[in-house]
């Protein structure tokens, strides 16, 4: 199994001590964000289809 880590976050850059961080690549509050952003541009994605 090859189960890749990140040291880093690929949002911030900041290092990242938690396992569990360092598996999705990003801190607590960052992965937040990058969902929160995803499920932003999905919903104007929608938007955009039923115009
Ligand atoms: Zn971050």
């Amino acid at each position: 199994m090859n189960e890749q880590k990140f040291l880093k976050c690929k949002r911030c850059g900041r290092r990242l001590s938690s396992p569990d961080s360092q598996v999705v690549g990003y801190g607590p509050i960052c992965f937040r964000k990058v969902q929160e952003e995803e499920s932003v541009q999905c919903d104007l994605f929608d938007f955009e289809v039923t115009e």
